[in-house]
């Protein structure tokens, strides 16, 4: 077992991975915001299978909070993330603090277009702009050959493809199939907000988008779907819809007979949770 690194400062990040590399050895970062569940380690044990050496970044990114109260609520420990990560043997938990990442007079923005105007970028100004930058620094700093993303945050994968290819940042990038709890529930550190009720109803998300997904693949009424899909949401005391779409996998564009990879996006309040979940629309079902 590799004993777990606790590395708080970017020059001892810098030596760290660059003494693995000068040995030869490659590397995966695996980025996240801490609260970590079995989605998270997931993404770990793809990087430990491919890398000889990983890394898991977490950084609450303030950049991405459009509202400070969600920034502080979001949920922080350390002390048991770094116990997990101990049990899949990383090497590195890359943890700076806000200056070390930001330090005074920080003034670049990263900014990817089109694919950050709709779903999430719509609902959330500011949002992709900030998960940008974090993960352009978190490359830059750490220069996996390998990042993992989820495919739960299915737009938020599509920028960073997109940037890492218009920026020829040298690393490759791998989506990742989304965790699931037993019952359909896509695992998500947002999911400590619920209440014992609403975490039983949470997994009707899931069933709804299941349910338009195969009504867009075998040509079926997709409007129909998606305002039976809010009816369920809303008889089953989900809050405010902000998206409940079929959108082009590549392009993000809205489809109504998809003809190609497709998928149902939704992002859904249910109590103090916004939860988000995509599952994919096979146009041959
Ligand atoms: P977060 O800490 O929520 O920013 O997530 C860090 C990374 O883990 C992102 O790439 C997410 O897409 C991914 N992730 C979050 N939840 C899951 C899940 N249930 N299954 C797989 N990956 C996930």
């Amino acid at each position: 077992m590799t004993e777990l690194k606790i590395i708080r400062t970017l020059d001892e990040l810098r030596a760290v991975t660059n003494g693995w590399r000068r040995q030869g050895e490659t590397v995966g970062l695996v980025p996240t915001m801490g609260a970590l569940h079995d989605g998270h380690l997931s993404l770990v044990r793809n990087s430990k299978a491919q890398n000889d050496r990983t890394v898991v970044s977490i950084f609450v990114n303030p950049k991405q909070f459009n509202q400070q109260s969600d920034l502080e609520a979001y949920p922080r420990d350390e002390a048991a993330d770094a116990d997990k990560l101990r049990s899949v043997d990383v090497d590195v938990l890359w943890a700076p603090d806000a200056d070390e990442m930001y330090p005074g007079g920080f003034a670049t923005s990263v900014d990817v277009g089109g694919i950050t105007d709709c779903l999430c970028g719509a609902t959330r100004p500011g949002h992709f702009a900030g998960v940008a930058v974090v993960v352009t620094k978190l490359l830059l700093q750490s220069l996996p050959d390998r990042a993992y993303f989820g495919i739960k945050d299915f737009q938020q994968l599509q920028v960073v493809r997109r940037m890492v290819r218009d920026l020829d940042i040298p690393v490759a990038i791998r989506g990742i199939d989304t965790v699931r709890e037993r019952d359909g529930l896509a695992m998500s550190s947002r999911n400590w907000y619920l209440t014992e009720a609403e975490r039983e109803v949470a997994p009707t998300l899931f069933r709804v988008l299941t349910d338009i997904a195969e009504s867009a693949g075998t040509d079926g009424d997709v409007e129909r779907a998606i305002s039976r899909g809010r009816s369920t949401l809303e008889r089953k005391g989900f809050g405010q819809v902000d998206y409940l779409e079929v959108r082009d996998a590549e392009t993000l564009e809205l489809v109504r007979r998809p003809t190609r990879p497709a998928r149902a996006f939704a992002a859904v309040f249910l109590g103090k949770a916004r939860l988000i979940d995509n599952v994919p629309v096979d146009p041959a079902a």
